[in-house]
Parts: C-alpha cells; sequence; structure tokens
C-alpha cells in the first residue's frame, strides 16, 4: 500500500507562507490557508496605486499559482491546537490536521492607540486599501473647479501622509505626481497639498545616508510638505492634530493615510507560544518555534535573534526564510538534520513618484527614470513562479506601465 504523505498546514499566503508553499510542492501533502484569494507583492502596492501596473500583475490569485500541487483553503485560521495537531479555519466545519505547522500570518497596521486613526486613518496594505484611497482623490478632484483660486484648491485638496518610512515616501511620491497630473489635465489653479508626518528627526530613518540625501531632494523638488518631529495626536473624519515643538495645530484633510507602523497579526497574539515583548514568535536558527518541533514560524511575526535589524520586518527576509523553511520542512519530515543560514541585504530600492526611484547599486545610489525602471526589473524577477514572472514581464514590455490619470468619476 501506498504510504500516505505527510501534511504540510501553511496558515497565511504572504510573501513566507506562499514562497514556502511553492518551494514545496510536490513533496509533501501541502494547504495553505488565507484570508483573501490571491497574494499581495506589496513593495509595487504604490504602483497599482498610480495605475503602472495591473491587480493581476501583483495580486495572482492562489489558484492560478497553485494548479493541482497546492491545495489552498480560503479562510481565517482562529485557533491552533498544538497537542492535537490541528487548526480551526472560519470556512470550515472540521479543523485541519497537520504533521507539520507553518506560520506565515504577517503584520497588521499599528495605529498605536492614537485618537481617532483606527477608525477614520485608511491603512495601506491591499489592493481595496490602494483602491480605497484612489476613490477619495478623484471624489475630491470632482468637487473643485477650475475657477477657484489656488489656495482654495490647495486648501480642498489637502491629504496628510503619517509615518515618513519608505511606505510614507513612496505613497506620498506618487500621490503628488497623481494629483498634480489631475491639475493639469483638469486646469485646476494651484496645486495639491501633501503632509507628510515623521515622529523622528529624519525621513527614511532606516535607510542609510545617501539614499535619505537623494530621496529628501526628490520630496522638495515634489513641495511635499515634511513635517519632522511632529506627533499625531488625534486623527479626525476630515483631519488631523498633530504636535511639534510643544505647539498643537489642527488642519483639515481630504483623508489621512496611516503608514506609521505594523504591529503583530492578533491570531498571534492569542496563541500559547513563545514570544518577545513586542508578540513576536521566538525562533531557534532552523525557524523552528522553540520548544515546538513541528511548528516553523517566518517573516513578520517570527524573532531571530541573528537577524540583522535593518532587515527586520522585511519583505527580503521573509522570502530568504521561506527557502530556508521549506527545505527544513523536508527535513523534519524525513527525520533528517535540519539547517541553518546567513540571511543576506538584497539592497534598497524605493520608488518616488511616478517617473523617479532611487536603489543602491554596489553602495553607491542610482536615481531618476532609470532606477524606477530597474526596480521594476527588480521586483519583476522576485514575483511567484516563471510562468507569472513571464507573463508580467511580457505584460510590462509591451504594454509599458505609464500611469493611469485621475480621471473623474464615470470616465475610465
Ligand atoms: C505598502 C507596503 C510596501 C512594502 N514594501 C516593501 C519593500 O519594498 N521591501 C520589503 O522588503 N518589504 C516591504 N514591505 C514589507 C513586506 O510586505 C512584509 O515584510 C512582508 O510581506 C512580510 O511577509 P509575511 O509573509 O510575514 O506576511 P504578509 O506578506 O503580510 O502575509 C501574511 C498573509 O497572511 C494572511 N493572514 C493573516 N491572518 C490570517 C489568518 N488568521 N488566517 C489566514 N490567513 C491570514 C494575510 O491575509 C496575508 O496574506 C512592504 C509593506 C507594505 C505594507
Amino acid at each position: 500500500m501506498a504510504q500516505e504523505r505527510k501534511r504540510v498546514l501553511i496558515v497565511g499566503g504572504g510573501f513566507g507562507g506562499l514562497f514556502t508553499a511553492l518551494e514545496l510542492a510536490g513533496s509533501a501533502d501541502v494547504t495553505l490557508v488565507s484570508e483573501d484569494d490571491h497574494f499581495c507583492f506589496r513593495p509595487l502596492l504604490y504602483e497599482y496605486f498610480s495605475g503602472e501596473v495591473e491587480a493581476w500583475h501583483i495580486a495572482p490569485d492562489y489558484k492560478e499559482l497553485f494548479g493541482n500541487e497546492i491545495n489552498f483553503v480560503r479562510g481565517e485560521a482562529e485557533e491552533i491546537d498544538f497537542k492535537n495537531r490541528r487548526a480551526k479555519i472560519s470556512s470550515r466545519s472540521e479543523p485541519l490536521n497537520y504533521d507539520a505547522l507553518v506560520l506565515a500570518v504577517g503584520g497588521v497596521t499599528n495605529f498605536w492607540d492614537v485618537k481617532g486613526a483606527e477608525e477614520f486613518a485608511l491603512p495601506f496594505r491591499t489592493i481595496a486599501d490602494a483602491d480605497r484611497l484612489r476613490n477619495q482623490m478623484v471624489k475630491a478632484l470632482d468637487k473643485v473647479s477650475p475657477t477657484l483660486a489656488p489656495q482654495d484648491a490647495r486648501e480642498k485638496l489637502t491629504f496628510a501622509v503619517v509615518g515618513g518610512g519608505a511606505s510614507g515616501v513612496e505613497l506620498a511620491t506618487k500621490m503628488s505626481d497623481l494629483l498634480t497630473d489631475a491639475f493639469r489635465r483638469r486646469g485646476l489653479k494651484g496645486e495639491p497639498h501633501i503632509l507628510l508626518v515623521e515622529m523622528s528627526d529624519r525621513i527614511v530613518p532606516g535607510m542609510g545616508e545617501d539614499i535619505r540625501e537623494y530621496v529628501e531632494k526628490v520630496l522638495l523638488k515634489e513641495h511635499i510638505d515634511v513635517n519632522l518631529q511632529t506627533k499625531v495626536l488625534e486623527v479626525k473624519p476630515h483631519g488631523i492634530v498633530y504636535e511639534h515643538n510643544g505647539k498643537q495645530t489642527e488642519i483639515e484633510t481630504v483623508t489621512t493615510v496611516w503608514t506609521a507602523g505594523v504591529k503583530v497579526n492578533p491570531l498571534i497574539e492569542k496563541l500559547d507560544l513563545p514570544k518577545d515583548e513586542h508578540n513576536l514568535i521566538l525562533v531557534n536558527p532552523t525557524l523552528q518555534v522553540k520548544d515546538f518541533d513541528n511548528v516553523f514560524a517566518l517573516g513578520d511575526i517570527a524573532k531571530l535573534e541573528e537577524v540583522a535589524p535593518i532587515l527586520v520586518g522585511t519583505a527580503q527576509i521573509a522570502f530568504q526564510e521561506s527557502a530556508l523553511l521549506a527545505k527544513n520542512i523536508k527535513a523534519f519530515l524525513n527525520g533528517e538534520n535540519l539547517k541553518t543560514k546567513q540571511f543576506e541585504e538584497l539592497g534598497e530600492a524605493v520608488s518616488l513618484g511616478t517617473k523617479d526611484g532611487a536603489v543602491l547599486v554596489g553602495g553607491k545610489v542610482v536615481g531618476g527614470f532609470l532606477a524606477r525602471d530597474a526596480r521594476f526589473a527588480l521586483y519583476t524577477s522576485r514575483l511567484p513562479t516563471w510562468q507569472h514572472r513571464i507573463k508580467v514581464g511580457a505584460s510590462w514590455f509591451f504594454g509599458g506601465t505609464t500611469p493611469k490619470p485621475l480621471q473623474p468619476l464615470g470616465i475610465s
């Protein structure tokens, strides 16, 4: 009688979970559970927002990526019974059993308990978030008439982006380019007002000095209103209250986007596993959860002592960990020794609006259109499966990556 294949259950289909599943395909009975029916290649979410890429490019359906080799279950993992090796999934009456479990549920937006933030600020993590922001920008533009004085148009088209890390900078510059283009197309007077609010004394705090200098120049050129050492105290339906040098200011905004932090997924908070003070799961260098041989964790929810701080909470590390994790699951299921790996920094790349970008190549910063295109090429090579990469690469090569203007509602 043929021996039954061992069951690997992967919870979460982001960088960590998806790439682990793809590496394991065919070597075990692999099931991936995710709340969404599609992956999201977040480093290009800004380009989806600006219309430079399409949803299918960066958010392919799992079913399309998996074929028959990986089972996909859409649903939310609600509870895990480690003793009996099974997980309760929201969409299933029966739990899913496993021999090895991979936890890869990632993070969620951290609003830091700022008053009104969770209720009124938009997160920017998903395709739906990007669509919502774009719609709000179009609606706000539709209310502004070409006869309006420049100062009034600027006031009516004020947007706040909270968080001056790479995410906030990338988003603010895309918003600025899209809105500036819309001003020109619609014959509006003046320019939009994008407020970038950052609590520390510098933008892109995690990045090197050279790349920061380049980013600062672009922000200046784009007329982004950068507010450093500024703390948001409250988010209102159409405005924010912030504090700088002990002085409080309230400003009206069309909307406020929150890119100021990530915290561990609520599922992890309730699991009884060894964790650090930030609720990150403590894993061994083999990516096994400490004291749980058949449970593995990676990506934004895992704390691995050996990882350089710059890599923490990035797709770069989740992606690299997935390769090691898949190897170690195979070894674990076959009763072999598990391996460890030194993870590397794969480089820095930011998009800056729709025509610019900055990448670090051999310790030097390259900026401009060339950097924008290099970033696209780099990310094409990192998309999941070679079949998907070929389709997307061809689409970008033949169809281009031109942004979609913010057309009045009803015009596509
Ligand atoms: C806008 C944006 C841009 C970014 N750009 C970059 C970049 O340029 N470079 C970089 O290195 N990093 C970037 N990051 C960070 C990067 O996306 C994360 O570090 C990476 O996605 C972490 O991978 P992960 O597998 O841990 O989690 P995720 O990729 O977040 O995946 C988690 C998955 O689990 C699913 N899930 C959650 N809870 C459950 C549940 N209970 N049951 C089932 N499924 C569940 C989620 O829906 C999601 O699909 C960016 C992040 C954002 C938000």
